[in-house]
């Protein structure tokens, strides 16, 4: 098999036992890239020649020694573009420092190669409002990939990565994950520092792997969490091997069904698909539960006044001044503001600065982002009671499959809409996994693929992994 079809763990075996050599899998994954990556477009730059001179002195008895990895591209690499697929920092940001995962990615060995695309700074579901470039779903070209990192899922699915990092605010790397068949993991609040990561909505942002197989999500997990003196969000921790206990099955776990989760608004097909999956985990010793997270039908308004609201704020860093193109002979400083920001952001994201900008104004503060803390708050106690009851939940990540490049254009409710099963585990802190669990084939023929969602409590990575993998071992 080409080396770039292979997981971290498979190559990594070949690498120490002296099979091969870091710069195979580079060579390897460079004719993957050339071959396929002009029909996905799932990378918007990547330097191969310095990741074959890394390749030369890479460090085999580290854990990731030799293991290119793909970065979206709104995550600090030093001396790498960090555009966040906008056109305010296209051709003119260069990061000038790594942002803390890298530095652990580095440290545990890795090589750091190449920026994947994403929804312009993360806003999106589908990739399609990079401003930058399109991306397609390796399993059916005329859909979309999914977002917001949709170039890192992509990769990994068309081979043309062997695993990547990405970054996830309401869903950005469970839901294309799912979309693309390949397995996402949104690490709990704190179980990773966001510092290098450029920021969206800070009180929900994580990033996390997005890799092939559950083992891999494991090993990188390992890479990239613990506490960070550079972000006082993230949290002392023990220091956990996520590979250990993988195996161990879920007979005796306790996995619950919300029954808010599971009522109308699903395609059937991908229903279909997750109870599938779900009967298999009680054939194998769980014991399901149904519960009930009463708040639900309030995440997806309380998320959208939060992080417009977080984002409005940390926008305004981009003002043509600091960081990023900037307009030329302006009239005075308002015009350079105004025109910076007017040129360089795309529609979504002013639509996002402007409701953020309206949620958080004088007197309706308030009324809106106030009460969608208050909500936070009762949406979160969901989430406590029901894991008195149960070890990890089971959802769907989306009620769809990829949906075909185009068809939400003029809509953005409609798309706010479909991250009903993901947003709340950022609202909550929570962390949750999307594993493969079967594919539903489109009038076109194409076989697209659906996740199975499963949510842990907070720092209850362990526990998803597990399951993740009892599903992944089912099929
Ligand atoms: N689709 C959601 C949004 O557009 C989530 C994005 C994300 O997780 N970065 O905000």
């Amino acid at each position: 098999m080409e080396l770039s079809n292979q997981s971290i763990t498979s190559l990594r075996k070949q690498l120490t036992s002296g099979d091969i050599c870091s710069a195979d899998i580079i060579g390897s994954l460079a004719d993957a890239i050339e071959k396929k990556d002009g029909e996905i477009g799932a990378y918007l730059s990547h330097d191969l020649d310095a990741a074959r001179e890394a390749a030369k002195t890479a460090d085999l008895s580290l854990p990731l020694g030799g293991i290119p990895i793909a970065i979206k591209d709104n995550i600090n690499v030093k001396g790498q573009p960090c555009s966040c697929a906008s056109r305010f920092l296209e051709g003119s940001y260069t990061s000038p420092y790594d942002a803390t995962v890298i530095s652990k990615l580095r440290a545990a060995g890795a090589i750091l190669y190449g920026r994947t695309n994403m929804d312009e700074f993360a806003m999106g579901s589908t990739t399609e409002n990079s401003a930058l470039g399109n991306t397609r779903n390796p399993h059916d070209l005329t859909r979309a990939p999914g977002g917001s990192s949709g170039g890192s899922a992509a990769a990994v699915a068309s081979h043309s990565a062997i695993a990547a990092l990405g970054s996830d605010t309401g869903g950005s790397i469970r839901q294309p994950a799912s979309y693309c068949g390949v397995v996402g993991l949104k690490p709990s609040y704190g179980r990773v520092s966001r510092y290098g990561l450029v920021a969206f909505a800070s009180s929900l942002d994580q990033i996390g792997p997005i890799t092939q197989n559950v083992e891999d999500s494991a090993l990188l997990l390992n890479a990239i969490s613990g506490r960070d003196a550079m972000d006082a969000t993230s949290l002392k921790q023990p220091d956990t091997d996520f590979t250990q206990g993988l195996n161990d099955g879920v007979a005796g776990m306790k996995l619950g069904l919300p029954k808010e989760y599971f009522g109308d608004g699903i395609d059937p097909a991908v229903r279909h698909q997750v109870d599938k999956s779900i009967k298999k985990l009680e054939a194998a010793g769980a014991k399901l539960v149904e519960i009930s997270l009463p708040h639900t039908e309030y995440a997806v308004a309380t998320y959208y006044i939060i992080a417009p609201a977080e984002a409005s704020s940390n926008l305004s860093r981009f003002d043509g001044v600091r960081y990023g193109n900037r307009v030329e002979n302006p009239n005075d400083i308002i015009d350079l503001y105004r025109r910076s920001r007017e040129q360089g952001f795309g529609p979504e994201v002013k639509r996002r600065i402007i409701l953020g900008t309206y949620v958080l104004s004088s007197g309706y503060y308030d009324a809106y982002y106030n009460k969608a803390q208050k909500v936070r708050g009762l949406i979160k106690r969901d989430f406590e009671n029901a894991y008195q009851k149960v070890d990890a939940i089971l959802s769907p990540v989306t009620p769809n499959v990829a949906p075909v490049i185009g068809a939400d254009k003029d809509n953005p409710l409609q798309q706010y809409l479909a991250d009903i099963f993901t947003i709340s585990a950022n609202l909550a802190g929570i962390c949750g996994i999307s594993v493969p669990c079967g594919k539903v084939a489109s009038d076109s023929g194409s076989q697209l693929p659906v996740g199975l969602q499963i949510l842990g409590p907070h720092m209850g990575e362990q526990a998803i992994l597990k399951v993740a993998r009892a599903v992944e071992s089912s099929d």
